[in-house]
């Protein structure tokens, strides 16, 4: 027997008519058998999500303010839902307990936790699942990282015995018994654990748009969707700034070969984005790239010096400089008598200059410049090992539209290509590239 762990997002359980359509989900398909909710999300575009608010309650308690109006909000919300759905459960004694613990111990996390922990004895009531606490089954370390092998057996026997369950999102349990919670959207991760745990056949993560575009449709027109993409290429995409999945949620599946079906619950006929591990045999040639994402932000660091390149050591003399102050790079071109490095602007604030005189004093430079102002595009697609010239094309789309390319950074692996631009041309060559290979 096949089984699906589904988790449905905030916004997809914001108010009773989206439990509704949730449940015509989970009941559409009697393998969607394991069931991971967020907290209520936004139901306009001012509302709050519940999550912002408990976060505030813990704000308010901290500076000694009075919470109870702002707790009726989030007892509201509940409410709300519970009287649209007609579902005979009276939740005051949960709501009047949570804001008790918020008030006399729970730290930050508990407080956060509670949107979830809420939501899904709700969602476990209307569907008449069994609600399994994530406070029982899922652990964290004493260095606040995941405890993977405690989890995933807790998590398995506990499964085992419940042939449909809930199981809240986003929090875990520290070995002292305290609640933590994953980073905001952490039910992402939930949703991949459960699978996981289960050997599912499919993680189907619901929210409300039907997957991944190809690019960032603030930038292009209706960018076409994508199809399937591996979990390396999204990878890349993530962090490029394509939002739609936590990033860590691809670890726990990964090994598994579990694929991930981003889907809209809004639109649950469109067939979303298929996350999977390796690429499939339904390669479309028409799409050399799965797609194209980008960041402002960054500054390169460009360091010369004659005959550099027969010098030993010396970009790791540079390097060590860096990771002295605790920096991460992003990129690290290089020529044979000159190396950049670029970096996230934002992590050399207020240490620039200590930065430029350490590795001065390391490695005695002819010259070092720092500049600002640079974008990266990356152009991901495992078929671009497949065609020639890929690359070719990428360049010519961009300094056709008149940008000229600061940097160009292509990994071994040979799926990703980037290109870096002055931050005034990003809009301008993402919608080059994308018009080359799409349009
Ligand atoms: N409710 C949490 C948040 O707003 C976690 C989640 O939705 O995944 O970040």
């Amino acid at each position: 027997m096949k089984v699906k762990v589904v988790k449905f997002g905030g916004s997809s359980l914001a108010d009773a008519e989206h439990f509704k359509q949730v449940a015509s989900i989970i009941k559409a398909d009697p393998h969607r058998r394991y069931v991971v909710p967020s907290a209520p999300g936004k139901r306009f575009k001012e509302d709050t999500k519940v999550t912002d608010m408990l976060y505030e309650c813990y704000e308010k308690i901290r500076n000694h303010e009075n919470i109870d109006e702002l707790y009726a909000k989030i007892s509201d919300r509940y409410n709300s839902i519970i009287a649209g759905l007609g579902l005979d459960f009276d939740i005051s004694g949960e709501l009047e307990y949570v804001k008790n613990a918020m008030m006399h111990r729970s730290g930050r996390d508990f407080a956060a936790s509670r949107g979830e922990y809420l939501n899904s004895l709700i969602l476990a009531k209307y569907l008449k699942f069994d609600f399994i606490d994530a406070e029982n089954v899922i652990y964290f370390k004493d260095n606040g990282t995941l405890d993977e092998e405690k989890t995933n057996e807790a998590m398995r026997e506990e499964l085992m015995q419940h042939r449909n369950a809930v199981i809240p999102g986003f929090y875990g349990v520290m070995p002292n018994g305290t609640i933590k919670t994953f980073s905001r959207g952490g039910s992402d991760i939930t949703g991949s654990i459960v699978a996981r745990a289960v050997d599912a056949d499919l993680y189907e993560n619901w929210t409300d748009v039907s997957g991944f575009l190809m690019a960032d449709p603030r930038i292009i027109d209706d960018p076409c969707p994508i199809k399937t993409i591996t979990y390396r290429e999204l990878r890349e995409l993530s962090y490029m700034g394509a939002t739609v999945l936590h990033e860590d949620a691809i670890f726990p599946v990964k090994n598994a070969s579990i694929p991930i079906n981003i889907k809209n619950t809004n639109r649950p006929q469109d067939p979303g984005t298929m996350i999977v591990a390796e690429n499939v045999s339904d390669f479309d040639p028409e799409k050399i790239i799965t797609g194209i994402a980008g960041r402002k932000g960054f500054s390169v660091i460009t360091i010369e010096k004659d005959m550099m390149n027969s010098e030993v050591g010396y970009v790791r003399k540079v390097l060590e400089v860096l990771e002295d102050n605790d920096i991460s790079f992003e990129h690290l071109p290089s020529g044979i008598d000159n190396m950049s490095v670029v970096i996230e602007s934002r992590v050399l604030d207020g240490r620039r200059d200590k930065v430029l005189t350490s590795i001065n004093r390391s490695v005695r430079a002819d010259s070092i410049t720092i500049e600002d102002g640079l974008a990266l595009v990356a152009v991901v697609g495992l078929g671009m090992v497949k065609y020639k010239g890929t690359a070719a094309r990428v360049f010519n789309a961009i300094s056709n539209a008149g940008i000229n390319i600061r940097m160009i950074d292509q990994g071994s692996s040979e799926f990703s290509i980037i290109v870096g631009v002055e931050e005034h041309d990003f809009n301008n060559a993402l919608a080059a590239i994308y018009n080359e290979f799409v349009k």
